[in-house]
């Protein structure tokens, strides 16, 4: 696996910068906007526990593999997503594109980080999805490990450097 653990920061994935940035003091999870929203600066930390919380409604009866994925926009959403498996094993959705296809069919494509996590831990991106999302955002940090401590961060050029184009 060519993961390797990377320690940027960068503007989006600031973690401290939050109530200064706002210019607020406002408590955590008290948003009052819609539903799936988040600040625009969101630590890989928060990300990967939306993507944790996402897990309880994975549909994995045939694996007991349960996965959860956490998509941060460019303009600060989050869209959660799961794997839903089903008895015909081809017709599964990896928790990546659930998420990826939740958000592009709300209007939205401009991905900034996924978060991935996993009843096993931290999980590498499978092959299809890396394609799916590399469709929309090629720099796309992609974050995942066992836990929120140990995350590794890396950049879909680097697991997908020559990604499918028409
Ligand atoms: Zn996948």
């Amino acid at each position: 696996m060519s993961l390797h653990p990377q320690h940027f920061a960068p503007a989006w994935l600031r973690p401290h910068d939050r109530g200064r940035q706002e210019g607020n003091a406002r408590p955590r999870g008290r948003s009052h906007e819609r539903p799936g929203h988040r600040e625009a600066v969101m630590d890989k930390k928060e990300l990967y526990r939306e993507a944790k919380a996402a897990m309880v409604n994975a549909y994995a009866p045939y694996s007991n593999f349960t996965v959860g994925a956490a998509l941060l926009t460019k303009s600060g959403r989050v869209f959660t997503g799961v794997n839903v498996e089903n008895a015909s094993f081809g017709a599964t959705i990896c928790a990546e594109r659930t998420a990826c296809v939740k958000a592009v069919s709300e209007g939205h494509k401009d991905f900034a980080a996924i978060a991935i996590a996993s009843s096993r831990g931290g999980a590498p991106m499978c092959g299809i999805c890396r394609q799916f999302l590399s469709e929309f955002a090629p720099d796309l940090k992609v974050i995942t490990g066992d836990d929120e401590d140990h995350l590794i961060v890396t950049e879909l050029t680097e697991l997908l450097p020559d990604n499918f184009r028409l």
